[in-house]
């Protein structure tokens, strides 16, 4: 089939050439974001392919309808940028990649933990400078600390298993309990106790209109005081600005974050050259107990090999038989 792959960078172009090796489909790559302004690139693609910033909204939709899309190929598990309901009304069929490596994104909320609680960030640069002075960069032991994971799918069951084998004490909030978490010794908690008892609290929930600013001024004050808040699963879980308040008034002791609610004017684009206009950004950035990555968690080979081969199976499956096993319902 004749696929558009929107916000296609040079490792997208290499990973999904190699998974369609055998040419079973045209791929043209177009590095702007899908959007309600860039349709007319759209034009004439029965595919198209997107990403997590490509803004999938009703007018985006209805306009690459009328150019003849039949297929939405996500590159991603989450789906939140895109209107599905208004997608299935015009008769276009989703389809995602619902797991590639959970293990990319939970090792790498692991790997903020330890920037923030060793502070490898500020080290590295005062080894550089040859300041070799400690003060400043006291840490805790994992050990016996408790970790609060929100939401126990794929990747909180990812992290779970990593967080045991540091020896913490692990809590969990979810809607549904997750047998495999429960017999690693997670205790199920609702959401008030686990963030009065955890001194790190990772999201690993999907963003939707229940889980919007799941984290906002009110649970902050749940919060342990100078516990540790990370979030590698999507911005708008967090309301940044009640963060930027309690990181003022220090109930928040660190924050790792490697999505933000408003990363798609921002992130996978070298802004280094501008003048960053979101002021609430630049003023996270100031912090030094706060690490923030671009959306880099499931930026592994692995990941990016399995996304691929998924995205291009997705498609050859939905052009045999009309249908795919990936494909995301308005009730997902
Ligand atoms: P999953 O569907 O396997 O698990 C999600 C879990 O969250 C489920 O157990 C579900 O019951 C639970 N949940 C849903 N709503 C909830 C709520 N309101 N409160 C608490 N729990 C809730 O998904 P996954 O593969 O583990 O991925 C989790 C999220 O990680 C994705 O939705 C995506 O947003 C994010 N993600 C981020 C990256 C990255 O690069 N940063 C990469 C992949 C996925």
């Amino acid at each position: 089939m004749k696929v558009a792959v929107f916000s296609s960078k040079k490792y997208d172009r290499h990973f999904l050439s190699e998974a369609n090796a055998d040419g079973g489909h045209e791929l043209v790559f177009f590095e702007p974001k899908l959007t309600s302004k860039t349709t007319a690139l759209a034009s004439g693609f029965p595919v198209i392919c997107a990403f997590i910033n490509d803004q999938l909204d009703g007018d985006t939709i209805s306009a690459i309808a009328l150019g003849g899309t039949k297929l939405i190929a996500l590159r991603s598990a989450g789906f939140n940028n895109v209107d599905i309901q208004a997608a299935n009304k015009l008769g276009i069929t989703v389809v995602r990649v619902p797991a590639y490596s959970p293990y990319a994104v939970a090792e790498h909320a692991a790997g903020l933990i330890l920037t923030l609680n060793r502070q490898y960030h500020r080290a590295y640069n005062r080894v550089r400078e040859s300041n070799f002075s400690l003060q400043g960069l006291l840490g805790f032991d994992l050990h016996g600390s408790t970790v609060g994971i929100v939401g126990t799918g794929k990747i909180g069951i990812c992290f779970a298993q990593i967080m045991k084998g540091f020896g913490c004490n692990l809590l969990a909030y979810d809607i549904y309990q997750n047998p495999a978490c429960l017999e690693l010794g997670v205790k199920y908690v609702e959401l008030s106790e686990l963030l009065g008892k955890s001194d790190i609290v990772s999201l690993h929930c999907p963003l939707t209109p229940e889980s919007h600013h799941l984290i906002n001024a009110t649970t902050l004050e749940q919060f342990k005081s100078g516990a540790m808040l990370i979030n590698t699963s999507r911005g708008g879980l967090v309301d940044t600005k009640a963060v930027i308040d309690a990181l003022k008034s220090k109930k928040l002791g660190y924050l790792g974050l490697d999505v933000y609610e408003l990363e798609g004017d921002l992130f996978f684009e070298d802004l280094s050259q501008e003048v960053i206009q979101d002021d609430i950004f630049q003023r996270l950035l100031t912090f030094p107990n706060v690490v923030i990555t671009a959306h880099q968690a499931f930026f592994t080979q692995n990941a990016l090999e399995n996304i691929a081969q998924t995205t291009i199976s997705n498609i050859t499956e939905f052009e045999k038989t009309g249908e795919c096993v990936n494909t995301v319902s308005s009730e997902q």
